[in-house]
């Protein structure tokens, strides 16, 4: 289907609202029926249409609707918040006493889902290096139901091969779900290469404005079904109307952004890889990446996300680059207009760490939309200032 079309079009009426360029925000909590079979109905089946906006809801449906075809997926739920929509995910696929193989260092709420909640009832996850397809074959068990996947990991970057992994879970029956918030489905799209689900957190990319925060999951009719039944409409987790229209709003410039925003990444990149203080890089399209051919392989392109170690010889001075830096923020999240710092030192109580350590001196940076001038000057003077 044509990206246009789908951003343009798919899912609009305009003549049943007055031929209103913008989708209409339907902010109704419930609609109103004429008939009582209809409303009989409905209640067998609230996946059939309108009843309740805990259920669905017609902004929310234009959108559904959008995020389905760029996943070329045959449906689509929208959650308010990535992590739920990971919860609900992972919940709906596993029983009291099952197994997950997980790639290690998946997003933190996802890891304590495994690590926290899901032991209490009896479910058990084995992390694997998901660098190597064998290490997911080696960590299967008779018990495994799912293999969680994110690729590229937010941070650190490592892939999985997901037709691989898909085709080895598939010939077990086990559900695969991947994480692409990294790349979005214009630049990889994880059920073309037969995952099961394909999850995003819509408060990076799809927002894009850092004022939403919501999640996705898109797959086969059914598993979205069985979802919506199951979680999703008993964890009351769906998005609201007025942050599904803002997501709306976002997609129409999503392709522009992500544009702008790998253009930018690509030149930040070649500073801070010529500069002095900065010891390495860490970017999937470099070719000196470990899996820099697969990264070519399965995305259409790598952006935003860079991690980078300084050459410092004290915690201070991290510290020290980061607060000078004028423009570009010190905050977590990213896919806004906004380039944004977080250095790994903030989540290391002083009292352990150490700057030996290389994951401890790692910071993260997201390259967002502004002039490239504007991010390298600051980047540079707060390298200067050190
Ligand atoms: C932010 C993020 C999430 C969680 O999304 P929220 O919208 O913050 O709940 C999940 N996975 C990745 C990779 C993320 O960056």
């Amino acid at each position: 289907m044509d990206l246009s079309y789908i951003i343009n079009e798919l899912g609009e009426e305009r003549e049943q609202y007055f031929n209103a360029v913008a989708p209409p925000l339907i902010q109704s909590s419930n609609f109103a029926f004429k008939k009582v079979e209809e409303l009989r109905s409905r209640f067998r089946d609230e996946y059939s249409g309108y009843i309740y906006s805990r259920g669905l809801n017609p902004t929310v449906d234009i959108l559904r609707k959008k995020l389905a075809a760029l996943d070329e997926a045959e449906d689509c739920l929208v959650f308010n918040s990535g992590s739920s929509a990971i919860f609900a995910s992972v919940m709906a696929n596993v029983n009291a006493g099952d197994h997950i193989v997980s790639v290690e260092k998946p997003y933190t709420w996802a890891q304590k889902l495994f690590n926290n909640l899901l032991p209490r009832f009896g479910v058990t996850t084995t992390y694997v290096d998901g660098t190597q397809v064998e290490n997911f074959e080696k960590a299967i068990l008779p018990d495994t139901k799912l293999i969680y996947l994110e690729s590229p990991n937010s941070w650190s970057y490592e892939l999985q091969d997901l037709a691989a992994v898909a085709a080895l879970a598939k010939s077990k029956g086990i559900v695969t779900i991947c994480d692409n918030s990294y790349c979005t489905p214009l630049y990889q799209k994880p059920i073309t290469l037969g995952i099961d689900i394909a999850l995003q957190s819509a408060t990076k990319y799809i927002g894009g404005h850092s004022d939403v925060i919501g999640g996705i999951l898109c797959g086969s009719r059914q598993m979205m079904s069985k979802i919506f039944k199951g979680e999703y409409m008993t964890s009351g987790n769906g998005i609201s109307p007025f942050n599904a229209w803002l997501l709306i709003r976002g997609l129409r410039t999503l392709p522009l952004r992500l544009q702008k925003v790998a253009e930018n990444t690509k030149k930040v990149f070649a500073f801070l890889e010529s500069h002095p203080k900065v010891e390495s890089v860490i970017f999937p399209f470099d070719e000196r990446f470990p899996q820099y051919p697969l990264a070519k392989q399965q995305m259409r392109d790598a952006f935003g996300l860079l991690s980078f170690y300084l050459d410092v010889k004290k915690v201070e001075d991290i510290e020290k680059f980061c607060e000078n830096l004028r423009c570009i923020l010190m905050a977590i999240s990213w896919g806004g207009y906004e380039s944004l710092i977080v250095p790994a030192c903030a989540f290391v109580p002083p009292e352990t760490y150490n700057i030996s350590k290389r994951s401890h001196r790692m910071l993260r940076l997201y390259v967002g939309q502004e002039e490239p001038d504007y991010i390298i000057g600051d980047l540079a003077q707060a390298l200067n200032n050190m």
